[in-house]
């Protein structure tokens, strides 16, 4: 069996490319890290639980890639630039081969946005998995929760609703075939949508990454802001699997709060649509007007038939009932 020290040589010590900015990594009591004196450090940290997040029989590169994957996510939504990582590791056993496969995931992913493995820790116990991510960020162009305004667009990246199509699939609630793969892969590999917030960061007021649902996350930038949201469900950008879903069942739940979808949701004013637009276009996954922030207080939607709801579903949340 290995010791905890020949994991540390085997697995993180050199996970990922070397920075500059990085004086000493991992095999220290502290990283050391050289932080511009013009930018402002942005933190972020996510943990998955085995049976909580995902089961534990999961494929081991997927969930390295997911791991780094959701944390970069919230780095996209801050509008900052991904630099250093931590990883927490709580193992039931020293599984070379787990080991192995999930740091590929962690370290591909890693490798695409320039991210460094600086520390972390690892020890015995149930399977869960934390990662505290490190970015810089222009503090003249961060997008806050709390920076939406009467009168500004709401915007979304990508499709809703696939990964809570991907669960329902998993349940065996959804069959349909063909769109299993392209679902499994919007769950299990969500692709962080880093260059996307950063080239909104100096347009976009707000922003916040689509974790717990549209409806819920759209609710915290409101209640942060001291605003309300209208969303207008015939703009919402969806895969052909989730549109076939939704108009089969009616049943719009799925593009609005089933979560872990990892889009960005971005407030804009409307001075700067045009400009926001075209920065849009130039980026790999179509951004799509969905809604508008109004005054007053909470999310309200219309229905294709021009229903309105006045209290969008709320989003997922681990100690509500
Ligand atoms: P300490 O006793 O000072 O807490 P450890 O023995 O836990 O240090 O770790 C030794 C070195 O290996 C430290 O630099 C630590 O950051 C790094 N390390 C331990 N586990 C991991 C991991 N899972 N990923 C990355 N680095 C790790
Ligand atoms: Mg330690």
């Amino acid at each position: 069996m290995p010791g905890e020290f020949d994991l540390i040589r085997r697995y993180f010590a050199h996970a990922t490319e070397s920075r500059e900015d990085v004086p000493l990594g991992i095999g220290d009591d502290c990283a050391l890290l050289k932080v511009p004196s013009d930018r402002w450090l942005a933190v972020s940290c996510d943990t998955l639980v085995a049976g909580r997040h995902f089961l534990p029989g999961v494929d081991p590169e997927t969930l390295g890639h997911k791991a780094l994957a959701v944390n970069l996510s919230d780095l996209a939504a801050m509008g900052a630039e991904p630099a250093w990582a931590s990883l927490c590791l709580t193992l039931p056993e020293a599984d070379e081969a787990w080991l192995a496969a999930f740091m590929r995931g962690f370290s591909a992913l890693a490798a695409r946005h320039g991210v460094q493995l600086v520390g972390g820790d690892t020890t015995r116990g149930p399977l869960s998995i934390s990662v505290t991510i490190q970015g810089l960020a222009d503090p003249a162009h961060t997008l806050r929760r709390d920076a939406a305004r009467p009168g500004d667009l709401v915007y979304v990246s990508g499709t809703l609703g696939d990964a809570g199509l991907a669960l329902l699939a998993q349940q065996g609630l959804y069959t349909r075939a063909g769109s299993l793969p392209f679902l499994r892969q919007r769950l299990d590999q969500p692709e962080p949508r880093v260059e996307l917030g950063l080239a909104a960061a100096p347009l976009a007021h707000a922003a916040i990454d689509l974790s717990d649902g549209l409806g819920g996350d759209l609710a915290h930038v409101c209640t942060a802001s001291g605003v309300g949201a209208m969303l207008y469900l015939d703009r919402l950008p969806l895969s052909p699997a989730v549109r076939d879903y939704v108009d089969e069942t009616g049943d719009w739940s799925l593009p609005l709060s089933a979560g872990d979808d990892y889009e960005l949701l971005l407030t804009v004013p409307g001075e700067r649509q045009a400009a926001f637009e075209a920065a849009m276009r130039e980026q790999a996954v179509p951004v799509t007007w969905v809604g508008m922030i109004e005054s007053g207080a909470g999310v309200r939607a219309q229905y294709p038939d021009g229903q309105i709801d006045e209290g969008v579903a709320k989003g997922h949340d681990h100690f509500a009932g």
